[in-house]
């Protein structure tokens, strides 16, 4: 893969916007998608390389619904949503895989801990069963089962291709007007003052150039 510094920008950014989003991870993308889905239409996406080229391009795409925090299980379930139906928007495969997912213990603390995550997890209506070590193996036969507490199995798991997946939001996106530049690298941002006070428009730079944005 090319060196951001060695990339050309693709399409020269406009020289303002309304909202400036930095970086074209699955982050980013996520981010225009849905400002775009919302009915924003003055939206730039700025990537110093590639779209992928960061983070995203590592992950292994695991999508999970069992976390510890509210706000995250809803977020993660909303996403499998979202997954299932992407491809279908845009055209672009995702590797979207509703394969579900097993968590298991293997102490009684670990196993307490899996239950009450579970009882949290199925309050915000995610489907999840606490499930015997016996219950387990079957669904996974290649595991060994003997030294387990106890499991959790959600159905509604899956495993997603994170590259393919940011383009298809990038597609979504760009679908509904969101401009992306790739080979932009963003080297500075300042808040404006007028009149002493100061502006929600800040100056981008990116490389050799100036641009506004209302939201960064
Ligand atoms: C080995 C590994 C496995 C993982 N597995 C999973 C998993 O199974 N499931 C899961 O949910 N998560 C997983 N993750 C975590 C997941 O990859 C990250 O949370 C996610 O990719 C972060 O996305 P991002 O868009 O915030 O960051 P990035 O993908 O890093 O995107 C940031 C982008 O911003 C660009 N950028 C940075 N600075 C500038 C600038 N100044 N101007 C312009 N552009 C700029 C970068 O080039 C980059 O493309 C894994 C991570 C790793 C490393």
């Amino acid at each position: 893969m090319a060196e951001p510094q060695n990339l050309v920008a693709a399409s020269a950014p406009p020289a303002q916007a309304r909202i400036v989003i930095i970086g074209g991870g699955i982050m980013g993308c996520s981010v225009a998608y849905h400002l775009a889905a919302l009915g924003e239409r003055d939206v730039v996406l700025l990537e110093q390389g590639r779209l992928t080229s960061g983070t995203t391009w590592h992950a292994a795409g695991l999508v999970g619904q069992l976390r510890n925090h509210e706000s995250m299980t809803r977020l993660i379930r909303y996403s499998t949503d979202l997954y299932a139906r992407l491809e279908a928007e845009t055209g672009l495969s995702t590797g979207w895989k509703q394969c579900g997912s097993l968590a298991v213990a293997r102490t009684r603390d670990r196993m307490v801990q899996l239950k009450r995550t579970a009882a949290v997890a199925k309050a915000h209506g995610v489907t999840c069963d606490v499930i015997t070590p016996a219950e387990a193996g079957r669904l996974y036969p290649i595991m060994q089962t003997a030294d387990l507490a106890g499991a959790v199995w959600l159905p509604g798991d899956g495993k997603a291709n994170p590259a393919d997946l940011t383009l298809a939001l990038a597609k979504g996106a760009r679908n509904r007007g969101v401009t992306i530049c790739e080979g932009v690298r963003v080297t500075g941002a300042t808040r404006m003052t007028i009149d002493g006070r100061s502006r929600r428009i800040r100056i981008l730079d990116w490389q050799d150039k100036q641009g506004q944005a209302g939201r960064i």
